[in-house]
């Protein structure tokens, strides 16, 4: 039996199904949780989604997303399956990970490179260019009827995660997904409208307070900016309001590595997200302190303030790239 029609059959047999994504849900994972469940429930299987915490504002619009719960909900329903989607390893689903029910079968639906293949049943596919294009392959290959519903949450997956179709992971069968989506009832410029031109004031200003911090390493190769718990205090912003700043510091010409330092001010941690051109590996780079991801998009997260972070993985950043152009040299 094909992975696809497994993981189907599996779903269509449970009673109750477990949804969940990583932790600091994204486009993606929320997408993904909600298409799911919409195909699920139309198959007469009952599911809940529960994540680590709340999700971010802009993806609110989505059809189902007021039945998203956080693991403080304390909810206590009894699942007979999980399906855990776009989360590299068990660790990332954070507090949700201690409560997954005991005994019970996991499903891993995943594109990361560094997934630790989990689950009882792994669907990791690399090649896609997020778990919404995953998601819509599963649809299509059993014949699953796309309602507007599971398209506009399909199609908010793949764009949020290919950056409106712009990073390397778009390829043709994007394309092809994201034309089908549409066909089935997604409305681009409406969920454009509400993800990409709907920024509140304040958030503005907390670009401005973080791009001012920029700092451009390595010739120009490196660029970096930070975001210090004491600018959301001054703007009354929240952490999940600069899921998309590494985009700044990418957008320069010239800049092979783009980094983006986030203060954690509750546990005095720092969150890490790291871009590249391609030279260089990102995932590689992030597994170096206990992160992961993608090829040019990964991230981690450092013990400690952004100072201290910038001083562990800069020097590490500089090497890579002087090694690399070394290599490229030889060749
Ligand atoms: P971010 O910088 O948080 O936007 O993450 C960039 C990419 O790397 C996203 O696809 C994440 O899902 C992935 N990623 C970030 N942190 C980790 C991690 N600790 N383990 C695995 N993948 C990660
Ligand atoms: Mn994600
Ligand atoms: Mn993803």
């Amino acid at each position: 039996m094909s992975i696809e029609n497994e993981i189907w059959k599996t779903i269509t047999s449970a009673r109750c199904v477990l949804l969940t994504s990583h932790e600091r849900v994204d486009g993606d994972g929320i997408g993904s949780e909600l298409a799911l469940m919409h195909m699920a429930r139309g198959a007469g299987v009952e599911c809940v989604i529960i994540n680590d915490e709340a999700i971010p504002v802009e993806y609110e619009f989505l059809p189902g997303a007021e039945k998203i719960c956080k693991i403080s909900d304390g909810r206590q329903d009894e699942f007979d399956l999980v399906v855990s989607l776009d989360s590299a390893s068990l660790e990332r689903l954070r507090k949700v990970k201690d409560r997954l029910p005991k005994g019970v079968k996991i499903i891993n639906i995943d594109h990361h490179i560094s997934n630790t293949q989990y689950g009882d049943i792994n669907w990791v596919g690399h090649e896609a260019s997020s778990t919404g294009e995953i998601i819509f392959n599963l649809a299509q290959a059993n014949g699953i009827a796309i309602t507007p519903e599971i398209a506009t949450c399909l199609y908010t997956a793949i764009i949020t995660d290919t950056g409106r179709f712009c990073y390397s992971n778009t390829s043709s069968h994007t394309h092809l997904a994201a034309a089908e989506l549409v066909r089935c009832g997604a409305s681009p410029s409406e969920i454009s409208r509400q993800i990409y031109r709907a920024e509140r004031s304040n958030v503005l200003r907390l670009r401005q307070l973080a791009l001012a911090t920029l700092e451009l390493s390595a010739d120009g190769q490196i660029a970096c900016i930070d975001v210090a718990a004491e600018m959301h205090r001054q703007t009354g912003t929240k952490y999940q309001d600069t899921h998309d700043f590494v985009d700044m510091p990418k957008s320069i010409k010239g800049v092979e590595v783009a980094l983006l330092f986030r203060e954690i001010a509750e546990d005095g941690k720092t969150r890490v997200s790291m871009r590249s051109e391609g030279r260089i590996d990102m995932n590689t780079l992030a597994q170096k302190f206990g992160g992961g991801g993608h090829k040019r998009a990964a991230g981690c997260t450092i013990d400690g303030s952004i100072e201290h972070a910038h001083k562990c993985i800069l020097p590490v950043v500089e090497k890579l790239l002087e090694t690399q152009r070394q290599n490229e040299k030889e060749q």
